[in-house]
């Protein structure tokens, strides 16, 4: 066995719902612009942007029901409800007929945002990394295997803070569906079980202060409750 300098940081972990197994966590991929109602929410035209890709570290991950810390640097924190894909199959390269055939299930996640530090680095033209890629920005409910529910391709996908709905959509208006997403990270990565693809959010972004509390869901998925403390 190889020794360390250190104790290698431990693996992520989510929850597999009806399973007493773990979803390891390896890398986290996210969709930006995914839905046309949030495109246009956002200022731009749909006809003219192409869904974007960028990453979380893997340890970012923050189960159901884990308060989150309202982070430094920013007084525009946001969520942004999304289907998450859960890969557990490699894939490199591979169409989007062969896409479900990689992937072990689907979870409901949160993208948390500093959306003013992503606002100001994106109109100055530079990577927005810090304001999507902190420290417990990715809440995730248990992941639900596709062999027992089957591929979502439609289900009501909600979002309430204290009580009240602000985002209320369907996953059947995604613009690049899951099959498209995997595909294309596939050209992009080599795919690896144990991957998360957080798909895009619908329109509704706005944002949350200390002590509010977001609830979440997608029909036939499941929910994701977060406070922010
Ligand atoms: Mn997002």
């Amino acid at each position: 066995m190889t020794n360390t300098v250190f104790p290698a940081q431990p693996t992520p972990l989510v929850d597999i719902a009806g399973r007493d197994e773990k979803f390891p966590v390896n890398r986290i991929y996210c969709v930006g612009l995914n839905y046309v109602d949030h495109v246009l929410e956002f200022g731009e035209d749909p006809s003219k942007v192409d869904p974007v890709y960028f990453m979380k570290p893997g340890d970012a991950v923050v189960a159901d029901g884990v308060d989150v810390p309202y982070p430094q640097h920013t007084n525009n924190f946001h969520y942004e409800i999304e289907l998450v894909v859960a890969i557990g199959k490699e894939a490199y390269n591979i169409s989007e007929d062969q896409a479900e055939d990689h992937i072990f299930g689907y979870a409901v996640g949160n993208d948390l945002t500093r959306r003013d530090m992503q606002l100001d680095l994106k109109a100055k033209g530079m990577p927005w990394d810090p304001s999507k890629g902190f420290d417990m920005s990715a809440p995730i409910s248990a992941i639900h295997p596709a062999a027992d529910i089957g591929h979502p391709k439609e289900g009501r996908i909600w979002l309430s803070v204290n009580g009240d709905v602000k985002q209320d959509g369907n996953i059947n208006q995604l613009i690049a569906s899951v099959k498209k997403v995997v595909s294309q990270l596939s050209e992009l990565y080599v795919l690896k079980p144990g991957d998360l693809i957080y798909s895009g959010t619908p329109s509704g972004i706005g944002p949350v202060v200390k002590g509010d509390v977001m609830e979440a869901g997608i029909d036939g998925i499941d929910t994701l409750t977060t406070k922010i403390v």
